[in-house]
């Protein structure tokens, strides 16, 4: 006898590759009549798109809508030439709040490398935005279909999402067989006459019916074509790392007349962002706590701790960093990651 897994495995695959064809029509149809009108379906501009898909890499899409942030990207850098031209604490003002620092540098990188290698002509296919800074594969599908109606297929979180549940598939999802093969079903069910509208259906789908905790499988358009009986087992996944409690100490210091004391971070992550100085607990163990906030960051959870200091008395940092006092206007204009921008905003109001 069959293994039931393989067998309901295969029925998936042969049910609704069978039937591509009216699947398509159903998924087409239902996104003709519902689907969302984000700013960056207004346009064919494949620096609009590639700003968008950037910025969508890491955020919500209700957080980039609500706050306007794509809008307000391309009124600050409304081309090529003015992002890769872009000072670093210019490009790092514009992305703040949006996180992962480094995919703005990439997209500056791509810029540069747009103008210097392709004479300011963006590559039309898969294969030659995948030579882009910061572009793979998903990200490179997703200009070539929505800027050029190029035929390529794309797999995101929701589309994996999605073909998982709709192939019935109970592999773990992030293992490149089964990597190869989502990549192999998005390709096979593409529509390759009308690329940009279904991938953007497909997508759509899976952030508005096949969501991650609760799918509305009665209300799918697509439920006919559904292979999955427990889509709220799907995709199975490997298990998280936990995340890792950190904890910050952190330094409030305001001159009398008001400028306060800001750190310019090193490393890679926020490299060039402004920020309360940092010291360790041992130093800071005898100065008033003033606030303490949490925030999350990767996998971290960081519990900042913030203690008021006297200009006169602070302690020297443990490495050699940059310090200097910058006045409320100045701070304004300073690129600065927002659990500091708010934490620094209260304590200048309290
Ligand atoms: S029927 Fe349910 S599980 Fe299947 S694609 Fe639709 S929402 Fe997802």
């Amino acid at each position: 006898m069959s293994d039931p897994q393989t067998v309901s495995k295969s029925l998936a695959s042969r049910h609704a590759l069978r039937n591509v064809k009216a699947f398509r029509r159903t998924l087409l149809g239902w996104f003709a009549r519902n689907g969302a009108d984000y700013p960056w379906r207004q346009t064919e501009d494949p620096y609009a798109i590639l700003v968008s898909e950037i910025m969508l890499q890491q955020t919500t899409i209700g957080s980039v809508i609500q706050n306007r942030r794509f809008e307000r990207f391309l009124d600050t850098f409304p081309g090529l030439h003015s992002l890769a031209e872009a000072s670093e604490p210019d490009l790092l003002r514009a992305w703040e709040g949006l996180g992962y620092y480094n995919r703005v540098r990439n997209l500056q990188r791509a810029a540069q490398t747009i103008l210097a290698e392709h004479e300011g002509a963006f590559p039309a296919t898969p294969e030659g935005l995948e030579s882009l800074p910061g572009v793979g594969r998903y990200t490179a599908g997703a200009i070539a279909s929505f800027a050029f109606n190029y035929p390529a297929p794309i797999v995101d979180a929701n589309v994996s999402r999605l073909l998982s549940r709709l192939f019935d598939w109970r592999e773990q999802i992030q293992t490149s067989g089964s990597q190869t093969r989502l990549w192999s079903w998005a390709g096979q069910l593409l529509d390759s006459d009308q690329p940009r509208s279904f991938n953007s259906a497909l997508m759509e789908l899976g952030q508005t019916f096949c969501t991650p905790r609760s799918p509305a499988c009665p209300q799918c358009p697509v439920r006919d074509f559904c292979a999955t009986r427990e889509p709220e087992k799907l995709p199975l996944k490997r298990t998280r790392r936990a995340p890792v409690k950190v904890d910050e100490h952190v330094l409030f210091v305001q001159k009398r007349s008001g400028p306060v004391l800001l750190a310019q971070e090193g490393g890679t992550r926020r490299k060039g962002l402004w920020r309360l100085p940092e010291r360790s607990h041992h130093q800071l163990a005898d100065l008033p706590l003033v606030d303490t906030r949490h925030y999350g960051i990767t996998h971290h959870k960081v519990t900042m701790h913030i203690y008021h200091c006297n200009p006169s008395h602070v302690p020297p940092p443990g490495k050699r960093t940059t310090e200097k006092f910058y006045s409320a206007r100045e701070i304004n204009e300073l690129p600065m990651p927002s659990p500091f921008r708010k934490a620094v905003q209260a304590l200048l109001q309290a």
